[in-house]
């Protein structure tokens, strides 16, 4: 007879056991509750009303959501669940059970423009404790997919176009209903001819007017048609296409299914298809591999996130980074003339930085514009067979970001019959180039500091720092989709997840 060890699951306890003994001392769940005791959490207090009936306390709940996205649970239902079935989390909730509504409420709703200062406060006290340092930051981006359908989208072009269809139409439509009148002798209708300006009430008052001068007339069907269709649809029409241009702004696209995300394209492509899915741009700093400052964009280019990512980085610690260290996506004159205005020491690669490092022998383009000579003093270019290229003028683009940049212009005196002219351009006339000085100059900066002792040092360490972190995120961490929708809840979201992320690292150190 084998022995087994005493089982009885109705076995009476003379002291009911406790949830405290159950968990050990150096669990994760100890460090959430620890470190979300220590937080000032009044921005968030102040979200609740005065009076009225009783809530739970939001404490235990950032605490449960904060170790829900630890363990990597993020559905409202499944921490529901776990609340009643995993000791840990009874133990961090105190045994409350809040349902998922009020879980999700509190997530979306009570945390919203709240958790980016608990989040700033938790990377303070990893300060603290001398975890990390905010003074250097590593800056990267990843695009990550929304909760949205990908086949209900509405892009920028296709509104455009549809509009001036409508436009059009109507102008045909009206010109023809003014003829028609005019062959019938008849008093013509009063009306504006020009279409360029309308809305959705200029249509249907124009309508309204082709329809009378049209009433009883003799016209073809398809006039007709068009007529009928165009009282029923061209001025709803119309006024959807404006709304869907004010969602636009300047995005070139939104999902229907979640209006904050644009159709981006994304690394994680496993159909192998190059299909733009909707999704929002996300940028990340982080010093030793824990996360400082998260921006979310709806801008698929890194470029132009910079600017807004280093402000909240400001608004977060009151204070400019000292250094900040960034890949080619982000090496533009106008950053580079941000970060120099606020006296931040950029290592921050440009476009061909690393291509230029590889120096192959062979130089593919002899006779880029980079190549020519440059005289300062008599401003102007040498083309490769030492023809002068004077100046011909200036030209000032104005980024999104409200940024000028001085292009100047500079064109050969005559290329006609020249014997390389095959290699050396291909436009019509005369060889023009473009060059903006101020960005050469910045260039160059930024060159001599990526090649300096320093900056080798950087650009070592930068592919393990922000890309380690979102392999962390992405495959750790299983999180490669948002679960919610909308650009406000996206970044709570994703502060959540940053939080969790610093957390596990913390954790990872005391076990
Ligand atoms: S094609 Fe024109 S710009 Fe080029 S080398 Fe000849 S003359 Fe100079």
């Amino acid at each position: 007879m084998p022995t087994f060890k005493p089982y009885n699951k109705d076995q009476m306890f003379l002291l009911p056991p406790s949830l405290e003994e159950m968990i050990s001392s150096n669990h994760p769940v100890r460090i959430v509750d620890t470190v979300i005791e220590k937080i000032d959490i009044s921005p968030l207090l102040r979200k609740y009303k005065k009076h009225g009936t009783s809530s739970y306390h939001p404490k235990m709940l950032l605490k449960v959501l904060t170790y829900s996205y630890l363990k990597n649970v993020y559905s409202s239902r499944k921490i529901e669940e776990l609340l009643k079935e995993n000791i840990h989390m009874m133990w961090i909730s105190g045994m409350n059970h809040p349902d998922h509504h009020t879980i999700n409420r509190f997530r979306s709703e009570r945390l919203k423009n709240v958790l980016e200062k608990i989040f700033s406060q938790i990377v303070n006290l990893l300060i603290e404790a001398g975890q990390l340092s905010i003074k250097e930051l590593y800056i990267d981006g990843t695009k990550l997919e929304a909760q949205a359908n990908k086949y209900t989208f509405v892009w920028s072009k296709t509104v455009k176009k549809n509009k001036s269809r409508i436009k059009e139409q109507l102008k045909e439509l009206w010109k023809y209903s003014q003829e028609v009148a005019r062959s019938e002798s008849l008093d013509q209708e009063d009306g504006d001819d020009d279409f360029d300006e309308i809305d959705s009430e200029k249509i249907e008052e124009t309508i309204k007017k082709i329809d009378k001068a049209l009433k009883d007339k003799p016209v073809s069907k398809r006039v007709r048609q068009k007529l009928n269709y165009a009282k029923k649809n061209w001025s709803k029409n119309y006024q959807k296409y404006e709304e869907y241009e004010k969602k636009l702004g300047s995005r070139n696209s939104f999902s229907k299914t979640d209006e904050g995300a644009t159709f981006m394209r994304m690394k994680e492509d496993h159909m192998l298809n190059g299909q733009l899915k909707a999704g929002y741009n996300l940028q990340i700093s982080s010093n030793k591999q824990y996360i400082l400052n998260y921006s979310i964009h709806q801008n698929p280019s890194d470029t132009t996130t910079l600017r807004e990512h280093i402000n909240l980085y400001k608004e977060s610690y009151d204070q400019m980074p000292e250094v900040v260290i960034a890949d080619a996506g982000y090496g533009s004159e106008e950053n580079y003339e941000y970060l120099e205005d606020q006296g931040i020491e950029a290592y921050v690669k440009y476009n061909y930085f690393d291509k230029e490092q590889k120096k192959t022998k062979i130089d593919k383009k002899p006779f880029a514009t980079d190549k020519l000579y440059y005289n300062q003093e008599k401003d102007c270019y040498y083309c490769p067979i030492g023809q002068k290229m004077e100046k011909i003028g200036e030209r000032v683009k104005i980024t999104e970001n409200n940024y000028s940049r001085t292009i100047s212009l500079y064109q050969a005196i005559n290329c006609r019959g020249c014997p390389i002219r095959g290699v050396c351009h291909n436009q019509k006339g005369n060889r023009i180039i473009s060059v903006s000085h101020r960005g050469n100059y910045l260039k160059k900066k930024a060159k001599e500091k990526l090649e300096s002792e320093k900056g080798l040092y950087y650009r070592k360490k930068r592919p393990v720092e922000a890309e380690s972190v979102f392999g962390n995120i992405k495959q750790n961490k299983k999180f490669r989709r948002f679960y919610l929708r909308g650009l406000e809840k996206v970044k709570i979201e994703f502060g959540l997840i940053a939080i969790s992320h610093n957390l596990a690292k913390l954790v990872y150190q005391y076990q």
